[in-house]
Order: C-alpha cells, then structure tokens, then sequence
C-alpha cells in the first residue's frame, strides 16, 4: 500500500491525487486533472475462487503496509491511502495511533465509492428529519457531524447444500391437535452470502449495505480507489471466514426447511447437510459514517457509498413520545366514539 502512494501523485503537477466518486476517476487535488482507472479485463474482478477444504489455507498475503492506524477505543485497524488523513476511527471515533502494519490477506476486488461526501452528508440529515419524535436540537448537532468514509471487509461465499431433513407439524383434526413427524431432502444453492470480515462492522453497517450489492460492480482492488478513505484490510483465512457464516447459514437453511414441509407449526427440526462448491470472494464495500454525541451518548448514521441507502442510531424525545402516544390514543377512542355512535343508529 505505502509503495503505491507515488502512484497517486499527479503526472502532471505533482499533486495528491483522491479518487473522486462523482467522476468515478482519480482527481488531483492541485491542478484538477482527471484520470481514469477502467481497465480492458476490470470484469474478472467478479470472479469467484474455489475453496478446498481438504487443501490447508493457500491465501496469498498482501504487502504488509508500512503503517496502521490503530483505534485506541475499538481496536479497530485501518488503513488510509492518499491525502484525506483522519485522526480518528472511522468505526467509533476514538483517537487512532499510528502502529506498525502486519500483513492481511489479499482483497480481491472491490466497489468503488459513488455516493460523495456531501451527498451523504444530506443523506443522513434526512434520514434524522425523516425520524418521529427526535429532540428539537438534534437536527442542529447531526449537521455539525463530519463522515467518514470507509471500505469495510466483507467475504461473498457460495455453496451447494445436499440437506436430508427431520422436522415436527401439527394438525388439528376434531379439535385435536396432533404432532406430526416428517422427514426429506433438498438441494439449496447459495449465491453471494454477504459476510462481515471484521468484529468492528456492526449489523448496522453490514445492514446498510447488505440489500443492493450486486457483483457486476466489483472492481479490481487498486490504490487509486481508496485515495481518500480509509479502509480495514482482511485478516480472516477462509475457514475462520466460513465459520463465522454458520449462523447464517443455519438460519436460511432452517427457513428453506420451513417452506419446504409447508405445514402447520414446524418445529424440532434436525438436519444433516453435505457442502460443496464453496466459491468465495474477499471484497470491500463502500459506506460512510457519520458519528454524532447528543447528550454525552456517541450515535452513528451510515450511509451506503454504493446507493445511499442509510440506517443510523438517534436519541427519542420522551417528551414528544408523551404526546405523540397520547395522539394516539386520542384518535382510537374518536374513532371507537364514532363506530359507536353508528352502531346505536
Ligand atoms: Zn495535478
Ligand atoms: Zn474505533
């Protein structure tokens, strides 16, 4: 990473160079020059590679980077290439210190940033003025918040599950009810499990951005895209990647199995799966963080750098809470009144 830093610098005038998401280029901060990333073969960074599990981990390891920045609060670990140096984490907002880098595995590919800083930025105060019964002031403090951008680290596995099943139903029949055992298989094939690769991406970021990921739009992983942000770079081997994807999996699998006996109350299910044609990508995914305190408690907004798409934490007014429950209950017993005002003509 560190020795790619002189390919950011402009060739014209010299200038940092950050990768700007509005021109989907890298722009020199200087002189404004453009430069393009796109390359002929750009579409082999959709590409999935095959996981043995008998052969023991053949990753190919990254250049360590010369420096990290360390999260004196979160241990959170990042990286920032080009000029927009932050002097906290873009996780928590703690202090960060610089650490010496230890090398991570390689990131495959990536989606660059699209949605830019000042669109975010709008996008999270409205995501707050969308909010009911937020505190008069918390408007004003979101505005003051400044957002972070961020690649965070994320596997996309596929696989093959030959699943043999046993499960419960119930039926009622004569008003009894009766337990009913079944047993069968079925084929279920995964595509593009979206999987966090840090403890630091929280389900509110892994949230924003799960929905609209679409493969068409992974990049190479090139320096030029991260000048400008930080970004966590992999340090999970596939199998640690995998097994922290078990409860996902567990959970879609157990849904297949409901849909599939399609009856009554299905419970007590058991279930034996045979897992092939594991495909996985190591990847990076664009969001931004904006990090504001209302009344000494820290809240986060994250915004997808992909399409905008924005979740966040806010405080409640319990004032507004009052009155807003009281608006409610007033408006059932009006209605309540005027049903039984009809009924008694
Ligand atoms: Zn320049
Ligand atoms: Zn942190």
């Amino acid at each position: 990473m560190y020795a790619e830093q002189s390919a950011l610098q402009c060739p014209s005038c010299g200038g940092m160079c950050y990768f700007s998401p509005v021109a989907q280029a890298l722009e020199c901060l200087s002189c404004g020059k453009v430069y393009n990333l796109d390359q002929p073969d750009d579409y082999l960074a959709r590409d999935e590679f095959a996981h043995n599990k008998n052969v023991p981990d053949a990753d190919p390891k990254s250049a360590p980077p010369q420096q990290t920045h360390q999260c004196r609060n979160c241990g959170g670990e990042v990286v920032f290439t080009g000029p927009a140096l932050s002097e906290n984490c873009p996780y928590c907002n703690g202090p960060v210190v610089l650490v010496p880098g230890d090398s991570g595995y390689k990131t495959m590919a990536l989606i660059p940033f699209r949605v830019d800083a000042p669109f975010a930025k709008r996008l999270a105060q409205d995501w707050i003025d969308a909010r009911i019964c937020v505190p008069a002031d918390l408007a004003l403090t979101v505005e003051q918040g400044v957002v972070v951008g961020l690649y965070a680290p994320f596997w996309t596995f596929d696989s093959d599950e030959a699943v043999h099943y046993w499960a419960n139903y119930v039926t009622y029949r004569n008003n009894k009810i009766r337990t009913r055992k079944t047993e069968g298989a079925l084929d279920i094939m995964f595509d593009d499990l979206l999987m966090p690769a840090s403890p630091h991406v929280t389900p509110l970021i892994r949230d924003g951005i799960l929905h609209d990921f679409d493969p068409a739009d992974l990049r190479p992983y090139r320096a030029g895209y991260l000048a400008g942000f930080a970004a966590e770079m992999h340090h999970q081997s596939v199998m640690e990647g995998l097994s922290a994807n078990e409860t996902d999996k567990d959970t879609l699998i157990r849904n297949h199995i409901k849909d599939e006996v399609n009856k009554t109350a299905v419970h007590g299910i058991r279930y034996l799966t045979d897992t092939t044609g594991i495909h996985y990508r190591r990847i990076l995914l664009p969001v931004w963080i904006l990090h504001y305190t209302y009344r000494a408690h820290a809240y986060r907004i994250v915004v997808s750098g992909i399409d905008g798409r924005t979740f966040g934490e806010r405080p409640f007014s319990y004032r507004k809470m009052a009155l807003f429950s009281a608006a409610v209950t007033a408006c059932a017993m009006t209605v309540g009144m005027l049903l039984g005002a009809q009924a008694a003509f």
